[in-house]
């Protein structure tokens, strides 16, 4: 692993580490021993820093736990201990994915949360590691939706289709080993915009067998817990496999990544970490974990 790799993940995470650490540290150096208030304290700043009720209660379960067998013996024992069930919570939600011949993946999510610069992202991802990439605009709704896509996919180098242009895009998406698709996000009525994805799906299954093979969802990081709401009103609509958390670099509130799988039972597998080509970063629960709890994993980085 590149050492500009790990340090931009570490970089991105700069915010959250520094809230979410120090809350905890905080409460930690301001108890002798560990008593109720202790823990109620500790519980409150989990619920605070976006890790959500579900993934609170499991840990302070889990604390307790520690406590009653004896793994947790003072205050002092608490972070590396919450940073190992973390980790193994992280960790559980690792994925390894086999890509189909093309694999269709739909990017799915409301405007703004960072859909298209994500799409561009992978494809530039996936190009690198030598894979035929195609775009194709879904985002049918706005003209200027798909200029911005196509701004990207030239930036990128890869081809894009545009679906109303009449040509017949198998052709073109047979040759590719990818096919990224971007949706419109317009959340209008819950009808409508389920309407559309399934109709996009319908699509992209008359061109390419078990078509789409995964629909990824994008969630803005910076929203926090109310991503995780968002989340569950799209599961509604779609069958979403897997998430996307972007924009984690601009914000406090990255705990919530912790607390996806628990929440929503899907993985997350990519994160965003800035704005650039390569800000995307494929999820690695232990990379993650240590970017989040301050390690350095390699020698020499603070
Ligand atoms: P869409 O409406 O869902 O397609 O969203 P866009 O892809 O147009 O992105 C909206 C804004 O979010 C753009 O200004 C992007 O540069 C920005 N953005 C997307 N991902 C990230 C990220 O990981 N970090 C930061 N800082 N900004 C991001
Ligand atoms: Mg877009």
């Amino acid at each position: 692993m590149a050492f500009g790799f790990f340090n931009k993940i570490k970089e991105g995470l700069e915010k959250t580490r520094k809230s979410f650490v120090k809350n905890v540290e905080t409460v930690i150096i301001g108890y002798a021993e560990i008593d109720d208030d202790f823990l109620d304290d500790l519980e409150a700043v989990m619920l605070t820093s976006d890790l959500g009720p579900k993934t609170t209660e499991y840990l302070m379960k889990e604390i307790r736990r520690g406590v009653t067998e004896g793994i947790i013996n003072n205050t002092g024992d608490v972070m590396p201990f919450m940073e190992d069930r973390s980790t193994e919570m992280l960790v559980d939600q690792e994925d390894e994915i086999t890509l189909h011949h093309p694999e269709v993946i739909l990017v799915v999510g409301v405007n703004g949360v960072g859909k298209t610069t994500t799409i561009a992202k992978l494809a530039n991802y996936y190009t690198k590691e030598g894979k035929k990439v195609i775009i194709a605009a879904g985002d049918t709704f706005r003209a200027a939706a798909a200029d911005q896509l196509s701004i990207w996919a030239d930036r990128v180098g890869v081809p894009i289709v545009k679906h109303k242009e009449g040509a017949d895009p198998a052709a073109v998406v047979y040759d590719a080993d990818l096919v990224i698709v971007d949706t419109a996000g317009r959340l209008h009525t819950k009808v409508n915009l389920m309407e559309e994805l399934k109709k996009m799906g319908r699509v992209a299954n008359n061109h390419v067998e078990g078509a789409p093979h995964q629909t990824l969802l994008v969630l803005d990081g910076t929203t926090g817990q109310n991503a995780v709401s968002q989340a569950k009103l799209f599961g509604q609509a779609v069958p979403v496999n897997g998430i996307v958390v972007t924009k984690l670099d601009g914000t406090a509130k990255g705990g919530v990544v912790i607390s996806i799988k628990e929440e929503l039972g899907v993985p997350v597998r990519w994160i965003g970490v800035g704005e650039g080509m390569d800000d995307l970063r494929p999820f690695n629960a232990k990379e993650f974990a240590n970017a989040l709890f301050n390690k350095g994993m390699i020698q020499g980085d603070k």
